[in-house]
């Protein structure tokens, strides 16, 4: 089984590099691949919000595999390793397989991942590995069969889920990350029993602080479960070791079972910002490019690509947006600016995750 772990010496600085106006550089290409998804999770796609009568992007509103490669190519030119395939979910999108190929196929590639709720991902897991998928990550807040319901919105299905997470490891798809948005209150007495189930699997569990990304999902502060809390609460039932970051500019503050039963992460988003090494770069399925998860405008790179902009030219823009990109949000999160921000924050489900 191949491990697709970036290590510092893959990650020393390219020649090409394009570096932001706080010298940060461009690696990490995030994809959302459409803005619908299957479940309506509370702190992501409100049901209140997202109901029958909301309007989802029309097809020919959303970005074709062929624009999504001819982005992400120029972006792999600029220094790009990493991709991420996301959404919305990734898996509404029958056609899959083949973005993967094609993009697995771009020169300079060397991690390419997908998130996903893992409702669809049984029967593809195989054929997306064949497709060149490296890896994937599987949103599951919670092993509690009703706190599951409540946390997808009442759409998912636990056992469904947790075939997903099979098909994936039977597949290769590792290091399988399993990501938890711990919400107080609703799931955070349930994350114990979450970490007892993947202990010892390989699979890497990553306890995810509620974030007020978007304006739809009613983040109050006193939701979120501080990482040191969550941290103080698996230290009392295991010993537990801090580990380096497997690469600089990594967001989860990794910790290891002292007893070898594998390593968990802490993305502490709210309390511990990591904005001084964050390297990348969001592509919404309508062909925004952001450049920050809470941003409030983005670039529109759908239009010069449909008056047949040449990719040289496309790479141009990107540098000049990245170039001059100064965003830390979550470093400015406990001042005036955060407050001036939160009024037109882009959605999570359309900059994906
Ligand atoms: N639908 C896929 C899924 O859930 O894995 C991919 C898209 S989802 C937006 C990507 C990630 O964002 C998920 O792991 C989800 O838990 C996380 N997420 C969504 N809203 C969040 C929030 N308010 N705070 C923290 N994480 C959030
Ligand atoms: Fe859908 Fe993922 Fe958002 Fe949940 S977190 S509503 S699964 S996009
Ligand atoms: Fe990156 Fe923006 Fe998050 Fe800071 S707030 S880590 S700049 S996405």
């Amino acid at each position: 089984m191949t491990s697709h772990v970036i290590t510092d010496e893959m990650r020393e600085p390219a020649a090409c590099e394009t570096r932001d106006a706080l010298s940060r550089p461009l690696h990490d290409l995030r994809i959302s691949l459409l803005d619908r998804c299957n479940f309506r999770c509370p702190y992501c796609m409100p049901e209140t919000e997202f109901h029958e009568d909301y309007e989802f992007l029309t097809r020919s509103q959303r970005l074709t595999h062929e624009e999504i490669l001819k982005v992400a190519g120029v972006a792999t030119g600029l220094g790009v390793s990493k991709i991420r395939l996301t959404g919305g979910e990734p898996l509404l999108d029958k056609k899959l397989p083949d973005l993967v190929r094609g993009l697995a196929a771009l020169p300079g590639v060397e991690d390419l991942a997908l998130t996903t709720n893992a409702m669809l991902l049984a029967p593809a897991a195989a054929e997306l590995a064949d497709a060149g998928l490296h890896r994937v990550t599987i949103s599951l807040d919670s092993l509690d069969e009703q706190v599951f319901k409540t946390m997808s919105g009442g759409r998912g299905d636990l056992q469904t889920v947790l075939n997903g997470v099979n098909a994936a490891e039977q597949a290769g798809l590792s290091p399988i990350k399993i990501n938890v948005v711990v919400e107080r209150g609703v799931n955070d007495h349930t994350v114990l029993d979450l970490l007892e189930h993947f202990r010892g699997t390989g699979h890497i569990v990553r306890l995810i602080e509620f974030m007020d990304v978007g304006n739809r999902n009613g983040w109050r502060r006193n939701q979120v479960v501080p990482s040191k809390e969550l941290l103080a609460m698996v230290q009392q039932r295991w010993s537990m070791r801090p580990l380096d970051r497997n690469y600089p500019g990594e967001v989860a503050r990794r910790y290891q079972y002292v007893d070898g039963e594998g390593e968990i992460g802490f993305i502490s988003s709210v309390t511990e910002p990591f904005c001084g090494s964050c390297s990348r770069a969001r592509l919404s399925s309508d062909g925004m490019l952001y450049t920050c998860l809470f941003a409030t405008q983005g670039t529109d790179l759908r239009e010069p690509i449909r008056n047949g902009v040449a990719d040289e030219e496309l790479g141009d823009i990107l540098s000049r947006i990245w170039l001059q990109r100064a965003d830390r949000y979550s470093e400015l999160r406990r001042s005036d600016v955060a407050e001036h921000h939160a009024l037109s924050k882009v959605e999570m489900y359309r900059i994906g995750g």
